[in-house]
């Protein structure tokens, strides 16, 4: 499900024609749809209604202070992977209780001012973590909430780079280190375990992942409780995957039914961190085609936005629908849609029968997750600016990059 249609053979989103924001804006640009990101988080806390639980958007998805500003207002907590996207979220006036700070790599200056700042807890990967936590949160004498993110060696069966829960991958705690890691937390008296948890992958598309994953938490929950040790909450993760072409992920409905299943007949708080599900269909990449090259039996439109403005295509191969903003009459011929950037994998679509012509424009589809915050200056290229529309009316969350920004840092030698 995408927040795009055609109207009169023009492309819109709400009520917003999509000509009419590249006229106003210019082009590359991200708009994201407000009423689908709004209805695609009520359709999480909907589905998830009978059982507690707190949502806690993965920010990483897409970090625009707007797009968590209107999370928030709904309630959201926010899964953070570092300090500037604690940052963000307090930016956004986000809510610091209902943030968890995850990743493998967390500096002593982000575990410092999460402290300081006080979010509701760590989400913890390896021993050596949580002793610098433990002591960073003792210097502080304070008490700082963890959970154990372990690695349930589950195949989440989607693309390698975006799997995250086997044995191979640098994500979690391995099964037979916990128990030391039990023996250890009960010795630092400035941490407090709360819970458990995993994040198997992302852009996962059936159910038994998910559900083996929620059996070893179990499992392991109850091997705590025989030590005598209560925890609070179960984290399942992100993941859910959504539909780019014709994948079939479960619905919000159907996973959290089976979710709710297995924690029902517990006493824990479920704790969801979902990134792509919430924002990835409600949002598109805008771009013009600024020329139309013939090369022997093939035909390229060449776009101003290339991969430094969306990765998906050239990092993971992955297939973004690809829709003319005006529909023409005439013969299909098939194009690869190809950026600016200096590199043979700047490419945004492979194949795509399309009527074009040079000038024309073109919606990449399902852009709002893992798009513009992936996004680079390679090439020197300004990144994008991000629009966001509700109903009639469009507004303008970043503006667009200008050289001066991109080179404001930088300075001249003087010897
Ligand atoms: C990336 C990530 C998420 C979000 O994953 P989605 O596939 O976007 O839902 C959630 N939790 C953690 C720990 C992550 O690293």
């Amino acid at each position: 499900m995408s927040c795009l249609y055609y109207n009169d053979n023009q492309l819109f989103i709400e009520h917003v024609c999509l000509a009419d924001i590249a006229e106003q804006f210019g082009t590359p640009c991200y708009l994201y749809s407000k009423k689908c990101i709004i209805d695609n988080y009520r359709a999480f806390r909907d589905a998830f209604a009978d059982i507690p639980h707190q949502i806690c958007f993965a920010v990483k998805s897409n970090s625009n202070i707007a797009i968590l500003q209107l999370l928030a207002d709904m309630g959201a907590g926010f899964d953070i992977v570092s300090g500037g996207e604690l940052k963000r979220v307090i930016a956004a006036g986000g809510d610091h209780k209902k943030v968890i700070f995850s990743g493998v790599g967390k500096s002593e200056q982000d575990i410092e001012e999460a402290i300081r700042i006080g979010i509701f807890c760590f989400n913890v990967e390896s021993e050596q973590e949580l002793v610098r936590i433990a002591h960073l949160s003792a210097k502080q004498n304070k008490i700082v909430n963890i959970m154990l993110r372990v690695n349930p060696d589950i195949d989440a069966k989607t693309h390698s780079y975006i799997s995250t829960g086997m044995r191979e991958n640098k994500f979690g705690i391995e099964l037979i280190d916990l128990i030391t890691l039990l023996n250890k937390i009960s010795e630092l008296t400035s941490i407090k375990l709360i819970g458990i948890g995993c994040h198997i992958g992302s852009q996962i598309t059936e159910l038994e992942p998910f559900l083996l994953a929620m059996d070893h938490l179990l499992a392991i929950n109850a091997t705590l409780k025989e030590q005598g040790i209560k925890i609070q909450y179960l984290n399942i993760g992100g993941g859910l995957g959504i539909v780019y072409r014709d994948e079939t992920p479960p619905s919000v409905t159907e996973y959290a039914e089976a979710l709710q299943r297995k924690v029902s007949n517990t006493h824990l708080k479920l704790i969801l961190e979902p990134g792509r599900s919430i924002v990835g269909n409600a949002g598109i990449l805008l771009t013009k085609i600024e020329y139309i090259k013939n090369t022997g039996d093939k035909h390229f439109a060449i776009t101003d936005a290339g991969m430094n403005d969306l990765l998906r295509p050239a990092l993971y191969n992955a297939w973004q629908n690809i829709m003319p903003v005006t529909e023409h009459r005439g013969p299909e011929l098939s194009y690869d849609i190809a950026g600016p950037v200096c590199e043979s994998s700047d490419f945004l679509g492979r194949d795509r029968k399309l009527v074009i012509q040079p000038g024309d424009l073109l919606a990449i589809d399902c852009a709002g997750a893992y798009g513009f915050c992936m996004s680079s200056n390679y090439n020197s290229r300004c990144r994008p600016a991000e629009i966001l529309i509700s109903g009639h009316d469009a507004y303008l969350i970043r503006r667009r990059e200008t050289i001066e920004d991109m080179i404001a840092l930088e300075q001249l030698v003087v010897e």
